[in-house]
């Protein structure tokens, strides 16, 4: 069966077209600046050149239908009909409480998608365009629904309840529900399998370090907590997300700078972290350089990220009275080296130890700690995308 994965961002859509016969990706791509000016889709099928299509892209509809023209071209797509896909998976951003699996889409689900529009303001909206253009682009083909808080819904309430009067949660379901959840349940389960544990009994902590970050803790292959919260924005310092951070400080300088609580938000998600403390950049690779070249901000910004992991992952082991596994992933966790040494280096009263060797190669799953290790450290690649197109075919197959 081939299937189509689709990210709908507010402005993007990726998308990847899977053979799951051996799970190989036979295009991917991204649509960008939709409903905007220069509006452009770039096209890469598996062992062609890439494609690009400029083309103006009003709404995400529009982008769908362009995907699905590349995907048939002749000259550079991949498929010969659009039957040839046999279901799509949407990775959905947020379902609130109301599911804990990915799901068929049906209109029930098309309805809690919009329900949960405030919670997920920029992507919810952009996601049920996408699943409403596919069914009319390729009626009568399964969609099914992937959403990022639903490994989180396993979480205790001890874990997330917010401190703040119960009636908003009754009221409005203001609660902590976790993000990037396809990639801490990928992750989490391929370390059991690497590392050989118990999947019955086993504490592992996933450090999904990106330009989004954020860590869980799952025991037993079930999340019982995690760093992002009601919204992305809370947790770690980001590339441009500011992270945990007394909401006092947003009284303080609203009313220093004359800001509404937009601009506030708009400050603490897209100037923060990183780019905010550095004024550098909120690439980590820049900000490195810049930190070799003695620029102290750009050091300080990575020595706060890092201790921030760190200070994450100790609750974590607190939480879970243990821990058998920490697995680094994400852009940052698979490839910065340096992030992962300055993150273990706190670590060393847990008995691990880290194998600078190993910690210093590029490559697939290994592990970055040593033999004698207390706590077995291992870097593995996230695939978001693949994972959710096990998911699909598994509901679509059943
Ligand atoms: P992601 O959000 O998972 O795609 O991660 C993107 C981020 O990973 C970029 O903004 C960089 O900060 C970081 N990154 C990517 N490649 C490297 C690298 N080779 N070394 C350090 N950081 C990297």
């Amino acid at each position: 069966m081939k299937i189509l994965v689709l990210n709908c961002g507010s402005s993007s859509l990726k998308y990847q077209l899977f053979d799951m016969v051996n799970e190989e990706v036979l295009a991917k791509g991204i649509c960008e600046r939709i409903g905007a000016e220069g509006s452009v889709l770039t096209h890469k099928p598996e062992g062609k050149d890439k494609y690009v299509v400029e083309k103006p892209m009003p709404d995400h509809s529009t982008a769908v239908e362009l995907v699905l023209e590349a995907l048939i071209d002749k000259e550079h797509g991949v498929i010969d009909h659009i039957d040839d896909i046999g279901a799509v998976g949407h990775r959905v951003l947020h379902a609130g409480q109301k599911y804990s699996a990915s799901i068929i889409v049906n209109e029930d689900v098309k309805k809690v998608v919009r329900e949960c529009f405030d919670l997920g303001p920029l992507h919810n909206p952009a996601n049920l365009i996408g699943i409403e253009a596919c069914e009319k682009a390729i009626p009568g083909k399964p969609q099914v629904a992937v959403f990022d808080t639903a490994f989180h819904q396993t979480m205790p309430e001890k874990a997330y309840m917010y401190a703040i009067p119960y009636e908003y949660y009754e009221k409005y379901d203001i609660r902590k529900y976790g993000f990037h959840g396809t990639s801490h349940a990928f992750v989490s389960k391929r370390a059991v399998e690497f590392a050989g544990l118990d999947p019955d009994n086993s504490k592992v902590i996933v450090c999904h370090l990106g330009n989004g970050s954020s860590i869980s803790a799952v025991v037993n292959g079930k999340c019982v907590d995690t760093s992002m919260g009601l919204t992305p924005l809370e947790g770690l310092a980001m590339g441009t997300r500011s992270g945990d951070i007394d909401p006092a400080v947003v009284q303080f300088i609203a009313n220093k700078e004359g800001k509404d609580i937009n601009e506030m938000l708009n400050i603490l998600n897209k100037k923060s972290g990183m780019l905010g403390l550095s004024g550098v950049s909120s690439d980590f690779r820049d900000l490195w350089a810049a930190a070799e070249e003695g620029n102290k901000r750009a050091q300080m910004a990575l020595d706060v990220f890092c201790y921030r992991v760190a200070k994450y992952i100790g609750s974590y082991i607190a939480a879970m009275n243990g821990v058998d596994a920490i697995a680094f992933t994400a852009g940052v966790g698979e490839n910065d080296h340096d992030v992962r040494k300055n993150v273990l280096s706190y670590l060393g009263y847990m008995g691990i130890t880290l194998d600078e060797e190993a910690n210093n190669v590029r490559g697939p799953e290994r592990y970055i700690s040593t033999p004698d290790s207390k706590v077995k450290v291992m870097v593995i690649p996230t695939d978001e995308e693949l994972k959710i197109a096990r998911e699909t075919k598994a509901l679509v197959e059943a």
